[in-house]
């Protein structure tokens, strides 16, 4: 028997493997800001290739595709933000860039919810992101297709539709920095673990979600991910 917990001990969240009844187990929710250029420029930023912004989300903000979403607390600009997800099946810290694909279990599609207000209110006071992006339900995730069915994934459309208006169209090849380089340097401030989920930035477009709409995104060969936002 296991030594008992004082208080109810919280679920290993975990997130679906197409093809497989195993689950991958989430560790970290890592992600990078401004990866693509497109969105750089909307939100104002310096088009200059600076080095990837990393920031988290809690590992049990994630939410099955398919499962409605409540629109959050503390925030009247909720907006989605579509992404390439990477699957870390071999952790490692100061990963080379030629060895980092080899780190990978799989892809999937998420949707970096951001409570944009918030995150707007954090920058202006240089203050942290985590109620502007690490809150409860802020990752909804597709099952996850590993390397062995799918392989690598460099390029291929990205892109995202509110009630069946496309908001977000871009390639996962207009990456500032590829898969093999976010994790090459992510693994220089962390050291990853099997587990480890990394949401690797989306292109222009974000722009608000409200009460009743439905939210499908995929990345083409990957995945398509669907959810809706439902009033609390
Ligand atoms: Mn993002």
């Amino acid at each position: 028997m296991s030594t008992p917990f004082v208080v109810p001990a919280p679920r290993a969240p975990a997130v679906a493997v197409a093809g497989s009844d195993a689950r991958f187990p989430v560790h970290r929710i890592y992600c990078v800001g401004r990866n693509y250029l497109d969105h750089v420029k909307e939100m104002g930023g310096d088009p200059a290739r600076e080095p990837p912004l990393f920031f988290t989300k809690p590992a049990d903000a994630i939410v099955p595709s398919d499962t409605p979403v409540a629109y959050p607390p503390r925030t009247s600009n909720l907006h989605h933000e579509i992404e390439l997800v990477v699957a870390i099946g071999r952790g490692g810290r100061d990963i080379a860039v030629p060895d980092a694909l080899g780190h990978v279990f799989g892809y999937a599609v998420g949707n970096d919810l951001t409570r944009r207000d918030l995150q707007a209110a954090a920058k202006k006071q240089g203050g942290p992101w985590d109620a502007a992006k690490g809150f409860d339900a802020s990752a909804p995730i597709t099952p996850i297709r590993p390397v062995t069915d799918i392989g690598h994934v460099a390029s291929g459309r990205i892109w995202l539709e509110v009630n069946g208006d496309l908001r977000q169209q871009s390639d996962i090849a207009e990456m500032i920095w590829s898969v093999p380089e976010v994790i090459a340097e992510l693994s220089t401030y962390f050291e990853l673990q099997p587990g480890d989920l990394i949401f690797t930035g989306t292109p222009a477009g974000v722009g608000a979600l409200l009460p009743g709409d439905r939210v499908a995104g995929g990345v083409d060969g990957v995945a398509t991910l669907q959810h809706g936002i439902v009033a609390t």
